[in-house]
């Protein structure tokens, strides 16, 4: 024999009745079928409830839950048919309306109504399906589950429930249909099992009637490895053990109600979870098994929560102050879900239903009056609008590594944790955060134990030009690559350029943001970074694709609020030092990414190369580079016959140089850039410590608009060539280099024969040389492509990847 328990969305329309019709004339064997209320009406019943206490108007809504049920029945039955099941079911109509009028003129609501009202749902949906399906026999459950008062709810009477069960055992119709959550007290008076008890009505029933079988149809193809409707990447779990099911629905897992395990668990009664709109799918199986290859199966969450704090130094060392503090719970019914205590007993935190803070709060002060007067317990602190979040899995036990892993991932999105509690049976780790973070703090940790098919990275993109454009082109190429190989989705969050915003969490269509973009509302770059932080996503990336130094600006904020930085702007990282360190510390300190490839080289990796060597103690001695593309290009194209205003200008056109062509002449993004390889190579190096010949003479720059400034240079273009046909006339060429020498930091041209390793430099190559303790008598030398916007896009995807590496 099987259970088979239906909940309110499988019984919400006709049509999904048909559904559960079909599933139980398909069983070939005797079954029990246990029912929900019609979708929602439990919930309305309970509002009728409300509204009648408070003398307010409920008829409108009595009216509505008849139609409900009305509509059903005409849909479902031909009219004499329907007339039979309305005349069936009108005693329990009658009831609830004697009993709601009572509840109105008394204006008192006391549990016995309560219930009577609440459980009215469960009682017409019951004789609705057993009038549907052929040879099906209604029975009330009130007669056999029976329920006694315990605390402030209705606990079940086991031993007399399971017996009165099993004596009808033999007894049964081959299809019998009972209403779920309804129960009644040793008075006979009606009670409940508590908001989702149908669960334990058919676990209570297979339990007694030893099923084989207890199945609970709902509309989820089984239990998830979280809630599907906060993490849309959970999956269904093929099997759970009792205990990780017992836990994951401790913690909020609604899919099945906590109490429904304990008798399945007793008798070893396999529980499956199935699908009534999708009966094919395998569910999930719930039994004894304990699967340890996994290490966390799921988790769960609880929210309107509150943290409640005891705490003093008097409290150290005394025992018998957890037990005092549990035991004026207690008599004020508080329910405890979790329970953390500091290991110098300095402080106990418990978390409690928010519904109960106030409560608890002054339960605690009066009970620990005396000491809070001698100051040896400073009060009761409440931390409101908590929430609890659960990992669970019998592979966590003896495995070391899971909290680690955990409470790193959650540490690096910025999210606070205020207490953790593990059991000794390491079966689950709780921790309690801030409501506003529960959201963020589901979907890094479904990320970081692979429990989602792959991770994604929320990127939130400034500038829109050669290199903004190439990168969001990029992305869109890749990401099924991405997501096949890597297992990793890059969603533009937001987009902005210097005027607009455009977001959208769950990403914004690659392919036509920018356009989006156009028509978005004007903004400024402090409300996209403050709109970045109020979104609060997981692993959120900040990529500047600007020259600006107000985005440049933005960088500190957005590390101190945990999001990482992604930058192309050499700006920030060749400022003042102290500002280059801050911004370097604080992703430490936040366990954030700053990453800057692409300031040096493009996609180069000459800054990986430098951390690398560093991390591994090696010193760099000397550094030597041509490090601007732009300019070595320049210096290879100009000739007798291609004067240099011509080359700029080609140069400019192809993207080369910087959008204001100047800031390459000057020497400026030479200078940066060596600026931030020495910061990097652990030199403290200021702007005034180098000494800079500029590409171009000073005299030449003035604030004039880029044109001009470029009919001017013709003026220099024949000085330009005397130089450069000097060097030609002696074999050499120049070279526009940048080297840190013995405590010396230099940038200017020099002349190379063919023996030098800068010589060969065609084109806007780039070249460093590195001159470390173990790379001494043989430089490291690093020589690439460097320049352009197609490899800068490309160093700044690959920075964005190493977002979510540890
Ligand atoms: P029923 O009316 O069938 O009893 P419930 O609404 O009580 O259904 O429970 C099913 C719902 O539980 C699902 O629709 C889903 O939104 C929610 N849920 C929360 N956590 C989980 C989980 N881990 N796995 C599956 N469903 C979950
Ligand atoms: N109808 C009840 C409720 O909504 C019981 C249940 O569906 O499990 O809480
Ligand atoms: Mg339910």
């Amino acid at each position: 024999m099987k259970v088979l328990k239906f909940g309110g969305t499988s019984m919400g329309s006709s049509s999904a009745i048909i559904n559960v019709k079909r599933i139980v004339e398909h069983m070939d064997q005797p079954v029990v079928v246990v029912v929900s209320a019609v979708g929602g009406v439990t919930d309305k019943l309970i509002q009728l409830s409300k509204l009648a206490v408070n003398n307010e108007d409920y008829l409108p809504l009595l009216h509505q839950i008849e139609v409900i049920h009305s509509t059903i029945i005409k849909e479902l039955f031909t009219p004499a048919a329907g007339k039979t099941v309305e005349a069936i079911s009108l005693q329990v109509w009658q009831e609830l309306k004697q009993v709601i009028q009572g509840v109105s003129l008394t204006q008192e609501l006391s549990t016995k109504s309560y219930d009577t009202i609440s459980g009215c749902g469960e009682r017409l949906s019951a004789i609705i399906l057993s009038e549907l399906i052929d040879k099906a026999k209604v029975y009330d459950s009130r007669l056999f589950i029976k329920t006694e008062i315990n605390g402030r709810g209705h606990h079940v009477k086991l031993n007399e429930t399971l017996q009165s069960i099993g004596e009808l055992k033999f007894s049964l119709a081959p299809i019998s249909v009972f209403p779920g959550f309804i129960a009644s007290n040793e008075k006979g008076e009606h009670t409940t099992l508590g908001r989702g008890g149908s669960d334990y009505s058919a676990a209570l029933l297979a339990s007694g009637l030893e099923a084989e079988m207890l199945e609970i149809w709902t509309d989820v193809d089984g239990f998830m490895s979280a809630d599907p409707r906060v993490i849309r990447r959970a999956y269904c779990l093929e099997q759970l053990s009792y205990s990780e099911a017992m836990e994951l629905s401790h913690f909020g897992a609604k899919v099945i109600y906590p109490p429904t395990i304990i008798p399945a668990l007793q008798k070893q009664i396999p529980i499956k979870i199935k699908n009534t709109f999708n009966p094919s799918a395998p569910g999930t199986l719930i039994n004894g098994q304990k699967d340890n290859h996994k290490r966390v199966k799921g988790l769960s969450s609880i929210r309107d929560v509150s943290l409640l704090t005891v705490q003093g130094n008097g409290m150290i060392g005394i025992s018998g102050i957890s037990m005092r503090m549990f035991k004026a719970l207690a008599q004020h019914n508080v329910n405890i879900i979790l329970i953390s205590q500091a290991s110098s007993e300095s402080s106990i935190s418990i978390v409690i239903n928010a519904a109960d803070a106030e409560m608890a709060k002054l339960a605690l002060i009066k009970e620990f009056e005396t000491e809070i007067n001698r100051k040896e317990i400073n009060g009761v602190a409440i931390d409101k609008q908590m929430a609890v979040v659960a990992i669970v899995g019998e592979g966590m036990k003896h495995t070391s590594g899971v909290s680690g892993q955990l409470f790193n991932s959650v540490g690096r999105n910025g999210i606070n944790i205020y207490a953790i509690a593990q059991g000794a049976s390491e079966l689950n780790i709780s921790f309690v955060i801030h409501e506003n973070d529960l959201r963020k703090t589901l979907n890094v940790v479904h990320e970081a134990f692979f429990l989602s098919q792959y991770q994604a990275i929320h990127m939130y993109q400034v500038g829109v030009g050669n290199v903004g454009k190439n990168l969001l082109e990029k992305i869109e190429r890749q990401s099924e690559r991405l997501m096949k190989t890597e297992h990793l989705s890059i969603r533009l969050a937001g987009l902005a350029n210097s005027k607009q915003m455009a977001f959208n969490d769950r990403g914004l269509e690659l392919d036509s943001a920018i356009e989006l973009l156009q028509e978005a509302p004007q903004s400024s770059i402090d409300q996209f970074v403050d709109q970045i932080i109020a979104n609060n996503l997981s692993n959120s990336v900040f990529v500047d694709c600007t020259a600006s130094d107000l985005v440049a600006k933005q960088y500190q904020k957005l590390l101190e609020n945990n999001i990482s930085v992604v930058t192309a702007n050499k700006i920030a990282g060749s400022s003042a030092y102290s500002i280059y360190e801050k911004h370097k510390k604080t992703a430490i300190q936040k366990g954030v990414k700053y990453l800057f490839e692409t300031n040096v080289g493009a996609g180069l990796p000459i800054i990986n190369t430098i951390n690398g060597m560093v991390q591994s103690g090696d010193r760099i001695l000397q550094l030597e580079a041509v490090l601007s593309g732009t300019l070595n290009y320049i210096v290879n194209n100009v000739s007798t016959d291609r004067p240099l205003s011509e080359v700029v200008i080609e140069a400019k056109e192809k993207g080369f140089s910087e959008p204001d062509p100047r800031i390459d002449l000057k020497g400026t993004d030479v200078l940066r850039k060596l600026l931030i390889l020495a910061r990097e190579s652990d030199y403290a190096l200021e702007e005034h410590h180098v000494d800079i010949q500029p590409f171009v003479p000073e005299s030449y720059f003035s604030d004039e608009p880029v044109e001009d400034f470029i009919q001017r240079l013709k003026s220099y273009d024949k000085k330009f060539e005397e130089m450069r046909s000097k060097a030609e006339g002696q074999d050499k060429v120049l070279r526009y280099a940048a080297s840190l020498k013995e405590g010396r930091a230099k940038v200017g041209f020099i002349e190379v024969d063919a023996n030098h390793p800068f010589y060969n430099l065609a084109d806007s190559n780039n070249k460093v040389m590195l001159r470390s303790d173990y790379y001494y008598d043989h430089p490291m030398e690093i020589k690439g492509y460097g320049a352009g916007a197609d490899v800068t896009a490309a160093g700044l995807f690959a920075d964005i990847i190493k977002v979510v590496n540890l």
